[in-house]
C-alpha cells in the first residue's frame, strides 16, 4: 500500500519536511529536545519506502534502545506492510551481533555460536584475569581495570597498542590485562559489548570484499540520538557508508539527527565532537535545524532552556511552542525523602483521582538507581502501581544468570565465564581445588577451560583426586546430554526446562525452606514463560519477503541462540512500561532519556546528589550533569514537579544537602513552591542555597509551623515509621480504605518490612506494606 509523497509529509512542518525528502548528501538535524528529530527518522524511513521507491532491505536505522527499534518498525510497517520486516531497525549493539553471525566465517572464530558477554561476565572474567596475573585486588579493582578496558575499545586500540601507548604503572597493568583478557574471550568463543563494535569496524576496515557488501546492500543509513555515539560507532557509521573512495560505489545516504544538549555518556566515551564537526568531517552535508517543540508547554521549554543556556560553548538554540504556558512547575522540599516521596506519591494520587492523569501518564525520575526505595516503600504502602526501570533487574539475579549460563554453555561450550559459573552450581562435588587443577592445565596447555575439563574427565589431568575426576565426568556427561537436546531441535522452552530438572537446579531450590529460594523458582518459572513466549512470538512473526541478500546467519527461529541474543543485549530502557500497563514509571535520568510523558516529577535535586557529588567541582562533569537536568526536564509535556530534601539517610547516615544550583538556574517566576525550607532561627548549618527571599509558601502548609522533636516538622505521611507493623496472617479477612474488602493471601518479611499480598476480588491483587499507618483494618 504506497501512499503519496504528499501523504507521506502530512503534518509534518517545512523544516521537518526538507529533512524528509533531502536525497545525495549526509544529513545533520541538529535540535533541541522535543522538537520532532525521531519522528524525522520515522517520517523519512517511510518516505524513502514510499516516495522514493527504496527497498526496505536497503534501509539500515539505528536507535539507543531495543524498545525504541521496535517502535520505529512497527510504525514504518503501519505504513508500508509488512516488507518493512526486512530492514535493519536496531541498536549499535544488535545490529553488530546479527552482522558479526551473518560474517562468522570470516572472523576466525570456531563458531557463529559466540556467547556475548555483558558487563557482570566480563568483570567476571577480569578477575579471573587478574589473579592470575598476581594483581592486588585492592590497588586495581576489577571494576576499574574494566572501565579503561572498556574506553579503550571504544577508542578502538587494541592490545598491542595498549601495551605500546603505556606511559605510567597503572597503563601498562591495564594493557598487560586487557591483553590477558581479550586472549581469554577468543578461547571462549566471546564477545563483550565493546567487542561486538570494535570487531565489526575491524572486520569492515580490514576486509574491502565484506564492507562492499554491506556498501551494496545499506544504501541508507540512519542514526538516531547521534550526539551519544563514541568513536568505535562513529566509525562504524563512517564504514558503512563509506566515502565513495574505496571501492567505487557511490557512499550510501546518511542521515543523523541528534542534540549536543543531551549528550549524556561521555563518561561511556560518548563525544559530542561527532555533532560538533560532522561537518567539516563530511563536507558536503546538510544541516537542518528544528525549532519548533511539539511536546512540552511554554513554562517547562523556558525552565529547560534557562538551564541548560549556563553551560557555555554550545550553540544557542531558539525553541518555541504553541501549546500555551500552562501550569507553573510545583516545586516542594520535603524534611527528608520520606517526606518528599510522600508528597510525590500524594500528588499522583491526587492527579488520578481528579482525572487529570493515567498512572501511566506518570514518570519519576531520580539521579542514581539506589534512590528508588523511599518512593518504593510509600507506593506500595498506599497500593500505587509502579515499575522500576533498571535497578537489580530480573536478568541481573542470581538464579536467572545461572540458567542462562547454562543455555550459553549448551550454545557455546567453549564459554568459559558460563561454564565456571555453573561448574559446581549446584554442588556436585568439583570444589575449587578440582576447579584450579583444571584452570591451571588449561593455563599450560593454552587450551580453553572447557577443553581442559575433557581432559580431566579422561583422566589427562595430573594432581586430580579421583573423586573430583568422577565427578567432572559426570557434568561433561551432562551437558552433552543437554546439548543433544538442541541439536535434535527441541525448542528454547524446552531445553530451559530440562536443563533445570536434571541438573537439579530447580530441585535443590524447591527442597529448601529457605524463603528467598522460594521466589528464585518463581523467577525461574518467569524465565520459561519467557522462552515460551519468545518461541510463540517467532513462530507467529510474518515472513519477509524475499530479501535483497540471504540472510544466511541468521539464527534459526526460535533457536536458542535466537534467545540468548534478545536476553543478553536487554537493556534498562526496554523495560519501559507502555500506557497499557498503567503504572507510574520510575527510572534514572539516564534512562530516560528519547521518551516523553504528561506528568514528570524530578527528585532529589540536591548538591551531591544531583549535581553529583563528583561534578560538584569539576566543570566538565558539571556541564553533563546540567544536560542530564536539561534532559530530565524535557521529558515533560504538561506537568513538571521538581523536589529535594533537606535531609536523607546516606550509608545509615542522615545528611543535609543543600538545594541543586540547577533550581536556582529555572527563573523563579515559573515555579509555585507548594512546600518552602523552614525559616530557622539558629540554623547550624546553611543549608539554604535560596530560601525565604524568593519562595511563596503555597497552600495551607505552613513553613512556620516549628519544627517537630528531630528539628523536622511532622507533615500527615510522617511518624508512621515509628509505629508498630500490623501483624497479619494468611486468611485475615480485612478493610482498605481505598481497595475495600480482601484476604490476606500471603505474607512477608518482618518488622518495618512486613508486607502482605491481598486478594481484594475485583480491586486486585495488591502487595502492601504493614508498617503503621497503612489504611488498612483487620476485620
Ligand atoms: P528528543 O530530543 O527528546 O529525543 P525529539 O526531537 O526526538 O525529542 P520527538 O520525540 O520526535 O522529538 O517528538 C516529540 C513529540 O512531538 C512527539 O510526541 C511527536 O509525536 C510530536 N511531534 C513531532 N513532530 C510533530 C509535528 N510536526 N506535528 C505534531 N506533533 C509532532
Ligand atoms: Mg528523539
Amino acid at each position: 500500500p504506497v501512499r503519496g509523497p504528499d501523504a507521506l509529509l502530512e503534518g509534518l512542518n517545512p523544516q521537518q519536511r526538507a529533512a524528509v525528502e533531502h536525497s545525495g548528501s549526509p544529513l545533520l538535524v541538529v535540535a533541541g529536545a522535543g522538537s520532532g528529530k525521531t519522528r524525522v527518522l520515522t517520517s523519512r524511513i517511510a518516505y524513502l519506502l514510499g516516495a522514493r521507491g527504496v527497498h526496505p532491505g536497503q534501509i539500515m536505522a539505528i536507535t539507543f534502545t531495543n524498545k525504541a527499534a521496535a517502535e520505529m518498525k512497527e510504525r514504518v510497517t503501519a505504513l508500508v506492510g509488512p516488507r518493512a520486516n526486512v530492514m535493519w531497525v536496531s541498536t549499535f549493539h544488535s545490529m553488530c551481533v546479527r552482522l558479526l553471525r551473518r560474517e562468522a566465517k570470516n572472523l576466525d572464530l570456531r563458531s557463529s555460536n559466540f556467547s556475548v558477554y555483558d558487563a557482570d561476565d566480563s568483570r567476571r572474567l577480569i578477575t579471573l584475569v587478574s589473579r592470575e596475573l598476581d594483581l592486588d585486588p585492592k590497588r586495581y579493582p576489577a571494576r576499574t581495570l574494566a572501565v579503561h578496558i572498556s574506553n579503550l575499545k571504544n577508542e578502538l586500540i587494541d592490545p598491542v597498542e595498549a601495551a605500546d601507548r603505556a606511559g605510567n604503572d597503572l597503563e601498562r597493568r591495564v594493557a598487560e590485562v586487557y591483553t590477558a583478557y581479550q586472549r581469554r574471550l577468543t578461547e571462549s568463543n566471546s564477545f563483550d559489548f565493546d567487542d561486538l563494535i570494535m570487531r565489526t569496524v575491524r572486520l569492515l576496515q580490514t576486509r574491502p570484499d565484506v564492507a562492499e557488501h554491506y556498501r551494496r546492500r545499506f544504501r541508507h543509513v540512519l542514526v538516531d540520538e547521534y550526539q551519544d555515539t563514541n568513536h568505535a560507532q562513529y566509525e562504524l557509521v563512517r564504514a558503512l557508508v563509506g566515502t565513495g573512495g574505496e571501492d567505487g560505489i557511490e557512499p550510501g545516504e546518511l542521515c543523523v539527527v541528534g542534540d549536543a544538549d543531551q549528550s549524556i555518556y561521555a563518561f561511556r566515551g560518548a563525544t559530542i565532537r561527532n555533532i560538533e564537526e560532522f561537518e567539516r568531517d563530511y563536507p558536503q552535508a546538510r544541516t537542518i535545524t528544528l525549532e519548533q517543540n511539539y511536546r512540552s508547554t511554554q513554562t517547562i521549554l523556558t525552565a529547560a532552556n534557562a538551564v541548560i543556556s549556563r553551560n557555555s560553548n554550545r550553540r544557542e538554540k531558539r525553541l518555541w511552542t504553541d501549546l500555551g504556558d500552562g501550569d507553573k512547575i510545583v516545586g516542594y522540599v520535603g524534611d527528608n525523602e520520606h517526606d518528599e516521596a510522600a508528597f510525590v506519591a500524594s500528588e499522583i494520587d491526587r492527579l488520578v483521582d481528579t482525572g487529570d492523569a493515567n498512572f501511566s501518564d506518570i514518570a519519576l525520575f531520580y539521579r542514581t538507581n539506589n534512590n528508588s526505595r523511599a518512593f518504593e516503600e510509600v507506593f506500595i504502602r498506599l497500593g500505587l502501581p509502579y515499575r522500576v526501570v533498571g535497578g537489580v533487574r530480573f536478568y541481573e539475579r542470581r538464579e536467572v544468570r545461572d540458567a542462562l549460563a547454562y543455555l550459553r554453555l549448551l550454545s557455546n561450550p567453549d564459554d568459559t565465564v558460563s561454564l565456571r559459573r555453573i561448574l559446581n552450581v549446584p554442588k556436585r562435588g568439583i570444589g575449587d581445588r578440582a576447579e584450579a587443577c583444571v584452570a591451571a592445565h588449561a593455563e599450560r596447555e593454552r587450551i580453553s577451560f572447557a577443553a581442559a575439563l575433557r581432559d580431566a574427565a579422561d583422566g589427562k589431568v595430573s594432581l586430580l583426586n579421583p573423586r573430583s575426576q568422577r565427578a567432572i565426568a559426570g557434568f561433561v556427561e551432562l551437558t552433552d546430554e543437554l546439548r543433544a537436546l538442541v541439536t535434535d531441535g527441541k525448542d528454547v522452552a524446552e531445553v530451559l526446562d530440562t536443563v533445570l530438572e536434571r541438573t537439579g537446579y530447580r530441585g535443590e531450590l524447591e527442597a529448601s525452606d529457605d524463603p528467598q529460594d522460594a521466589s528464585r523458582v518463581d523467577n525461574l518459572t518467569e524465565l520459561i514463560t519467557v522462552a515460551r513466549e519468545f518461541v510463540q512470538a517467532e513462530a507467529s512473526a510474518p515472513e519477509p519477503e524475499e530479501p535483497v541478500i540471504d540472510d544466511a546467519g541468521q539464527p534459526a527461529q526460535g533457536s536458542l541462540e535466537a534467545f540468548l541474543e534478545r536476553v543478553s543485549l536487554v537493556a534498562d530502557s526496554d523495560q519501559t512500561p507502555d500506557a497499557g500497563d498503567g503504572v507510574v514509571t520510575m527510572m534514572t535520568l539516564h534512562t530516560a532519556k528519547g521518551l516523553e510523558f504528561p506528568v514528570v516529577f524530578c527528585t532529589g535535586w540536591e548538591d551531591g546528589l544531583f549535581p553529583h557529588q563528583r561534578a560538584l567541582g569539576d566543570p566538565t562533569e558539571l556541564a553533563e550533569e546540567r544536560r542530564l537536568a536539561y534532559v530530565g526536564i524535557t521529558r515533560a509535556r504538561q506537568r513538571l514537579y521538581v523536589s529535594r530534601a533537606l535531609v536523607r539517610s546516606a550509608w545509615g547516615q542522615p545528611m543535609a544537602n543543600p538545594a541543586s544550583r540547577f533550581l536556582d538556574e529555572i527563573p523563579a517566576d515559573l515555579v509555585e513552591w507548594k512546600r518552602v525550607e523552614p525559616v530557622r532561627s539558629s540554623a547550624p548549618t546553611s543549608a539554604t542555597r535560596w530560601g525565604s527571599n524568593r519562595s511563596q509558601i503555597g497552600g495551607g502548609d505552613s513553613a512556620q509551623a516549628g519544627l517537630g522533636a528531630r528539628g523536622m516538622r511532622s507533615t500527615p505521611f510522617k511518624g508512621w515509621q515509628d509505629t508498630p507493623a500490623m501483624k497479619l496472617e494468611v486468611g485475615d479477612r480485612v478493610s482498605h480504605d481505598k481497595y475495600g474488602l480482601g484476604t490476606v493471601v500471603a505474607t512477608d518479611g518482618s518488622g518495618p518490612r512486613a508486607t502482605a499480598t491481598i486478594d481484594f476480588g475485583t480491586g486486585g491483587t495488591v502487595r502492601l506494606m504493614l508498617i503503621g499507618g497503612v489504611p488498612l483494618t483487620k476485620l
